[in-house]
Order: structure tokens, then sequence, then C-alpha cells
């Protein structure tokens, strides 16, 4: 009896002692290379919960959040794109104002708490903050509906420090697709992207700004990577063969993302991991284990969606979690090489190489042919473009056809799903 008991301890001290050891691996490859997320929405918990009131939150105390300062730093959060995101109800109305308000707030958190963060906007910057033991702190917008069908608009996010654009949330935009005409609820405007929706395309590229594909239509996927000339992002999506969710990346597109050199950076969102509202941490590790399958280690990076969905894994259920997820990997035999370009170098890669297509396209002139008015389909945007020298003549214009399309969209939109996931 007594050596049974004996056995019994011996071996629940090997297991414990192999588990710390994936722990410590994982925790000095973390120590090497930034963890860098795709995709945060704690901007968006801040104007939910706030009001965007920073002066009212401590973020070392903050508890309803997935993120706070403390979770950031036992979570080794080296860079993390956060979210300026806006719901699709705001398009045709406020949405730039809105995403404005959001890419504010972020430099506010970076102005407030210099310690922690440190704004970003190149991949130099990720690795600066890195050596300061700093998160990184960069800026994606979430939906193309943020730029209003404006260039200028897009140009100015850039100028702001916003590194990469999703195409769309989930509704169209007046030249891309989303991922829900996909499922069958949602027509197709575009039959993927719009003409002016590759000149967008073409001005990201110039730009030097990521082109975010979470979020799309598969079809949309497929002619960016015929076109981009820099490497493409999912900042969080995904495997559809593991879960067949229209929001996750297939296998034919997963190859194509190796072949052009771009990253699929992986949701832990439940309903995407498993497709339905339960999962464990095991679960996500099987997507990363496919991913690398298909694409390879090189395509893979962490694109959690912390603060922007409402179930999370069992063992993945906040920031501080995600050095769970790096010995999980380790333990199905992930080697140093593959775990360090899935936490960063990956991310790097691409970034290093948008940066590249804009010095070579530098010389290239800012595009400035407007989208055509009978397609902004935003009855409330004022057009002074006329010819026919008064000034005020086609102000608040509201052109027919606009109108008609926007109570169709209005009609089309009485359920839009209320996660930012
Ligand atoms: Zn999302």
């Amino acid at each position: 009896m007594f050596a049974e008991s004996l056995v019994l301890v011996l071996m629940c001290w090997v297991v414990t002692s192999a588990e710390d050891l994936y722990m410590s691996r994982a925790l000095k490859l973390m120590s090497e290379i930034p963890l860098i997320d795709g995709h945060n929405d704690l901007p968006w918990q801040l104007r939910k919960l706030f009001n965007n009131q920073l002066n009212q939150v401590d973020l070392n105390t903050l508890e309803t959040t997935h993120t706070n300062i403390p979770k950031i730093k036992k979570g080794r959060l080296g860079a993390q794109f956060w979210s300026a995101y806006v719901p699709c109800d705001t398009q045709y109305k406020d949405a730039v104002r809105q995403t404005l308000e959001q890419i504010d707030v972020i430099h506010r958190m970076c102005h407030k708490y210099p310690n922690q963060f440190m704004f970003a906007a190149s991949s130099q910057d990720i690795m600066d903050a890195f050596k300061l033991n700093k998160t990184a702190s960069l800026i994606g917008v979430e939906g193309g509906h943020s730029i209003d069908s404006s260039l200028g608009t897009l140009r100015t996010m850039y100028q702001l420090g916003v590194r990469y654009l999703t195409l769309t949330h989930s509704c169209n935009t007046p030249w891309a697709d989303n991922w829900r005409v996909d499922t069958g609820v949602e027509p197709s405007q575009h039959n993927g992207l719009s003409p002016f929706g590759k000149q967008v395309i073409a001005e990201m590229n110039r730009l030097g700004m990521l082109i975010d594909l979470a979020h799309v239509t598969v079809r949309v996927m497929n002619q960016v990577l015929d076109m981009s000339k820099a490497p493409v992002i999912f900042s969080h999506s995904s495997a559809f063969s593991i879960c067949p969710h229209k929001r996750n990346v297939p296998d034919d597109v997963l190859r194509r993302v190796n072949e052009s050199g771009g990253i699929v950076m992986v949701n832990f969102y439940n309903d995407y991991v498993t497709c339905s509202q339960t999962a464990t941490m095991s679960n996500v590790a099987d997507h990363f284990d496919h991913i690398r399958k298909v694409g390879g280690a090189g395509i893979i990076g962490f694109g959690g969606d912390y603060d922007g969905v409402t179930r999370l894994p069992e063992g993945l259920e906040d920031v501080s979690k995600v050095p769970n997820l790096v010995a999980e990997l380790l333990r199905r035999g992930w080697s140093d090489d593959e775990v360090k370009a899935a936490l960063g170098n990956n991310l790097l890669r691409v970034l290093k190489r948008a940066e590249e297509v804009r010095d070579i396209l530098s010389s290239n002139k800012p595009d400035d042919v407007p989208i055509p008015n009978s397609e902004v389909k935003n009855p409330c945007r004022t057009s002074y473009d006329d010819d026919d020298g008064d000034d005020g003549g086609n102000g608040g214009i509201v052109h027919s056809l606009s109108v008609m399309s926007f109570l169709l969209s209005v009609a089309l939109h009485t359920i839009v799903p209320l996660i930012t996931s």
C-alpha cells in the first residue's frame, strides 16, 4: 500500500515537473521575442463602460475587463494592436468621429501609463518598446465603414498612427463585402471588392498600412491576395477546417497566405474555436496545429480578441493566461523557433515587408480619385464637386439612389451581432 502511494506521488511529481519545464521554457521564449497580439478591444470597453473618460479609470485595478495592467504583465504582452472599433450602426452617421475618439483614447492610454505602454507605429518601435520592457501599442481600425469611403480619411488615420485597417466589420461598406454575405444572411453588393475597394488596397500598400482580412468574404480575401503588393494579415481569425464558421480562414486561403508571406492571428472566441459556446485552451491549440500543418509555422500569430468577445476558453480567460497556450504548443512538440515565429517573428516580418513596399512605392502619388457619388450610399454626405461654378451648388444634395440604398441597407441590418468579434 505504501509502495503504491509512493509511486503515485512520484508520478505526480514527474508530471508536475514536466509541466513546470514547459512553462519555464515558454516564459524564456517570451523574454526573447515579444508576444504580439493582433486584436484587443479594451478601447471599446473604455467607451462602453466609461464613455472614454479615462480619468475615471484605473487600469491597475480595473477588474471587469479581460485586460488590465497586472494581467498584461502576467501575460507577458509584448505588443498589442489595440482595436479602434466602432459598430456598424455608425456607418453613414458618425463613424469617422467615433473612430477618431477611439484612436484618441488609445493615445491617451499610452500617455497616462508611460511605464507600461509605449505608442508604436513601426516594426522598429515594437522592438524598442520590448527592450524597455513596455507593451508596444499599435492601432488597428476595425471596419472599412470607419473611413466613410474616403482615401483622405484613410491617409489621415495613417498619420494618426493607424497601422491596419480591417476592410469590413460585420456589414458591407460601399466598396467591400463582409463575411456575413458568405453565410447567406446578407446579399453581396460588390461581388467582393468594388473598383474603389481596389483603390483602397493600392493606397494602403502605398502608405504601408497592413490590410486585415478578418471579417471579409472569401472572395475579398482572394481578390486582395491577387493584387496586394504587401503580405496580408488576419488580425483575429481561426481555421475554418477546425470550426466551419465563416469568420474563419479556409485551407486554400491559408496556403495562399503562406505563398504571399502573410499571417493568420488565431482568435480565441469560443464560437470561432469550437463552433459552440464552450471551448478549452487545447481546442485553441488545435487551430495552431492545423494552421501549422496547412500553411506552416511561418503564418501563425496570436489574435485573442480579448474584451471584444463574451466567451473565452477554459485556461485562456483573460490576457494573463496566454503563457499557458505557449506552454501547450511546446508540450505538443513545437520547436523553439516555431514558437518564436508565432509569438512575434511572423508579425514583425509582415510589418517590415509592408514598410519595404511603402518605401518602394514612395515615388507614387497619393490617389486623389474619389469614390463616385453614386456609390457612396450615405444620404448625410454633402458634396461640393459640381463643376457649374456655384460653390454651394451640390452641398446637401441627397442622391435619390443613395437614399434608396440606405433604406435597403437599414432594412437588411435589423440584426447585427452585438459582439465586436
Ligand atoms: Zn472582430
